[in-house]
């Protein structure tokens, strides 16, 4: 490494992007100048969006720069929408030109929405007050079936169930009508990405909570009152809620496939490039998850560390997902080991205290630290 600092540019300001920026400006090996560019000024925590359509908790939001504050750290309102990895160089709709040694690609998906309104799409501009107003005709013995529906594909699964067991609950409790709440996947078993064990537990609390299982299906049309799936089924359904497939947003002069995201190796480093890395939802590892994307950025981060100071072969991204299943009286801790198509649950943490649902090494600690806006 020559005596010049070296510059290292993130892009994106989700869970990926923050645990990147904090371990890069705390990095004293590296000693980098380190830029995070990102539309947004706020981080918005998502995992307790799925608990505020109930009234149990708000979503808490952090001012980016307070998270990520640092005197090797600048901030960048903004975007990027090209990169020219050869050059080292990437660029800003306006024309902003920005160069680096290595950059971190952490800009997440956006929904494909492919079952129309008045299908709610989960995650959307809006979602949030869709799913308080349902909440609000429950209360009022208007709905007899609400059904929660999964896409094929890459999405997040996890919060639907959340959804589903906390809106059955509220119905139980709360309507004077039998509401039938349901919950369409096209997985073989429930969060079968946490592995056996935890997919028996999910199936036991839908039991529990009375959320209808359909497994191994998607929705392909819903009219207003009735739902029809992929097996041609159909039957009455007064509201679909749906959580869409997600596609990448990557920056232009990437490999991005069709589907948009990066294909990258154990390192997170991009195909075809040797200075630019990607972490979280943007890249096309199966699994979409805020604690996932932390992960990756640690072993970017690792990565980038061995690349720019002439270190050995850096520790790759290790394949465990840790998540905090919230249900309406407890939350449920699930951990597993990730292979490429399989999943094998690990044994529970024990959860006491306030459990973070974005587990990051250093986000979790720093966001303890943060003041809420
Ligand atoms: C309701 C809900 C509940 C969830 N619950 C959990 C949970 O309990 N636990 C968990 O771990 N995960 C959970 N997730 C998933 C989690 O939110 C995502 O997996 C996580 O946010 C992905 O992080 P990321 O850093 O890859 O991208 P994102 O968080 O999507 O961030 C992408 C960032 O990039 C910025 N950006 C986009 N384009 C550009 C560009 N061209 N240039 C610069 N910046 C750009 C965006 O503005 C954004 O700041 C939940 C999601 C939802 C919707």
């Amino acid at each position: 490494m020559s005596d010049a600092r070296p510059e290292i540019l993130i892009a994106g300001s989700g869970p990926g992007a923050l645990e990147a920026a904090l371990a890069l400006s705390r990095n004293a090996k590296l000693n980098a100048a380190v830029t995070l560019i990102s539309p947004q000024t706020t981080f918005h925590y998502r995992p307790n969006f799925v608990m505020e359509p109930f009234g149990v908790s708000h979503t808490a939001r952090y001012s980016v720069g307070e998270i990520i504050r640092h005197p090797n750290v600048e901030q960048w309102q903004g975007t990027i929408d090209r990169v020219d990895p050869a050059s080292g160089r990437a660029y800003s709709p306006e024309g902003d030109e920005f160069t680096f040694d290595a950059l971190v690609v952490a800009t997440g998906t956006e929904p494909v929405v492919e079952l129309p309104p008045p299908a709610i799409t989960l995650g959307r501009r809006g979602w949030l007050d869709a799913v308080k107003d349902v909440v609000t005709e429950i209360d009022a013995g208007a709905l007899r079936n609400i059904v929660f529906t999964i896409a094929d594909g890459p999405t997040w699964k996890l919060p639907v169930y959340e959804l589903a067991l906390m809106t059955a609950d509220r119905a139980e409790r709360r309507s004077d009508q039998q509401v039938d709440v349901s919950l369409i996947t096209p997985e073989d078993e429930p969060l079968a990405i946490f592995g056996e064990t935890n997919s028996r537990a999910a199936a036991a609390l839908c039991d529990e909570f009375g959320v209808r299982l359909r497994t191994g299906r998607t929705a392909s049309a819903f009219d207003g009152g009735e739902i029809e799936l992929n097996d041609g089924t159909r039957f009455a359904a007064d509201r679909v809620l749906t959580m869409p497939r997600l596609r990448g947003v990557a920056p232009s002069g990437l490999p991005a496939g069709e589907d948009g995201f990066l294909p990258v190796d154990q390192h997170q480093l991009v195909n075809e490039t040797t200075n630019v890395w990607a972490v979280g939802d943007v890249t096309d590892f199966r699994v979409k998850q805020g604690g996932l994307a932390s992960e990756q950025a640690d072993a970017a981060v690792r990565a980038i560390e061995a690349h720019l100071t002439g270190g050995g072969p850096a520790e790759p991204f290790v394949h465990e997902i840790e998540a905090v299943l919230l249900t309406p009286n407890r939350r449920v801790s699930m951990r597993a080991r990730l292979g490429d198509r399989t999943s094998e649950s690990l044994p529970p943490e024990q959860l006491e205290g306030p459990a973070a649902k974005i587990h990051g090494r250093l986000l979790t600690d720093r966001l303890r630290e943060v003041a809420e806006l």
